[in-house]
């Protein structure tokens, strides 16, 4: 069975007063509210993880944003997985587009960071899409293909089995462009056929993913109901209780 999950990004934003409150929030009303399997999940700025750990009571599962690929050292301004396996992390985000393109960190980078991860017992959000130039020149299916390559399918089945993979076309990331119920599941069953040919069917089955890119509490349900779209990974509406909550809630029974 695989795992329904909607994992927040908080990205660079919330000084430590903001985060904790609209943490307190958004544990709250996912204990109110929440009526079903799904995991909540809120990847914060390295300065709120310890905080938000505290004050989770396990409702909703904290996650750093990156980390390293070495296990420690001189490496000014880096995290390590081991730190924030430390404070409480159960997931790290690894390979947003935002880090592919404003720190140039490439498929053979993120494989590494991926190992460390689960070395460390950290579930990797591994990311993966195509840009817009991508899509329109139709080559979205060699990019996704190269990603998977080197960036997560160099795993064993048994390490590939513990991660969990979000699709997130760049051009729908913050932008207010969602990729169509049909497109996205055009390609998370892409996706999963890939990882069937790599690994074999009960591996494909049992992978999350999830779904990203202006996903919002309005076009959550018709995405999360295809068929092999397992969740969402949010920015901008992980930023407003009530938005985060509600798509939480889309998986309500
Ligand atoms: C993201 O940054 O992972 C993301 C999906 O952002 P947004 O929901 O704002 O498009």
């Amino acid at each position: 069975m695989r795992r329904k999950i909607v994992a927040g990004n908080w990205k660079m934003n919330l000084d430590y007063t903001e985060g904790i409150s609209l943490f307190s929030e958004i544990v709250n009303m996912v204990r109110d509210e929440k009526n079903g399997n799904q995991i909540a999940v809120i990847c914060a700025p390295y300065i709120h993880l310890n905080s938000l750990v505290q004050l989770s009571a396990g409702v909703v599962k904290i996650g750093g944003q990156n980390c390293n690929q070495n296990e420690s050292g001189a490496f000014t301004g880096e995290i390590s997985a081991k730190m924030l396996k430390s404070v409480g992390c159960e997931y790290v985000i690894i390979g947003h587009s935002e880090r592919r393109q404003y720190f140039a960190e490439t498929d053979e980078l993120l494989a590494s960071k991926t190992v460390i991860a689960l070395q460390n017992n950290l579930t990797p959000l591994f990311c993966i899409g195509e840009t817009l130039t991508e899509r329109n020149d139709g080559s979205y299916f060699k990019v996704l293909e190269r990603q998977l390559d080197h960036g997560v399918f160099t795993l064993s089945a048994e390490d590939f089995s513990k991660i969990v993979l979000a699709y997130e076309p760049v051009w729908a990331i913050g932008t207010g462009l969602t990729a169509s119920p049909e497109q996205a599941q055009e390609i998370h069953a892409f996706i999963r056929t890939k990882i069937e040919n790599k690994y074999d069917i009960n591996v494909a089955n049992n992978t999350s993913i999830l779904y990203g890119g202006s996903c919002n509490p309005k076009n959550a349900a018709e995405l999360f109901a295809q068929k092999d779209i397992d969740g969402g990974l949010i920015g901008g509406a992980s930023l407003k209780s009530r938005d985060f909550v509600d798509i939480v809630k889309t998986f309500n029974s």
